[in-house]
């Protein structure tokens, strides 16, 4: 592919328009939020584009939207990330292919965080396994890249407001330039 970047960019424009999953956002609004929030925090480039393209599996598959409604767990972290590895190297994709992990260790580690999740965020952590068990959670937190998981995460979870002003994608090209490995 002669850019990868671009080809994104496309992607996000043409599929990224369909409600993200039971949300009151499309997801290519959702995932600008993400980026929006990651720099806002003052995130590493590289977790910038992880928030940006953490959801870009849904995008990559053709089962189109609500698929969870269906009780189909379409493992998209592990497609996204597998595929960003071309182009992107693990601080990229290892958050990316963790962020469904990071929901489940956040509902086990952290008081109160299941009750804050969205109805369809409550029904897709289902067919991914339910919130981790202790032991588990504790093998979570000395996974590589897993505290970025996590912080991607959230970011994730508050990405979901309607009509909520972000930059365009063309704000974050520099950024995911920044971080090609190729
Ligand atoms: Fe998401």
């Amino acid at each position: 592919m002669n850019d990868p970047i671009q080809f994104l960019f496309d992607l996000l424009r043409k599929r990224g328009n369909n409600a993200y999953f039971g949300e009151a956002v499309t997801e290519t609004e959702h995932m600008l939020q993400a980026a929006d929030l990651a720099e806002r925090s003052g995130a590493p480039e590289a977790l910038i584009a992880a928030a940006l393209l953490h959801d870009i599996g849904h995008l990559l598959h053709e089962r189109g939207e609500r698929i969870a409604d269906q009780g189909i767990d379409a493992c998209h972290e592990q497609l996204g990330a597998d595929w960003l590895g071309t182009y992107f190297d693990q601080e990229v994709t290892e958050p990316v292919r963790l962020h469904v992990a990071a929901k489940r260790y956040l509902c086990q580690a952290e008081p109160g965080y299941y009750a804050g999740l969205s109805e369809a965020s409550k029904q897709s952590l289902m067919l991914q396994g339910g919130p981790m068990d202790a032991a588990e959670a504790a093998a979570f937190v000395t996974t590589p890249y897993g505290d970025r998981a996590v912080a991607l995460r959230r970011w994730d979870e508050a990405a979901k407001v309607p009509d909520a002003v972000t930059p365009p994608l063309e704000h974050f090209q520099n950024t995911l330039k920044a971080v090609l490995k190729i």
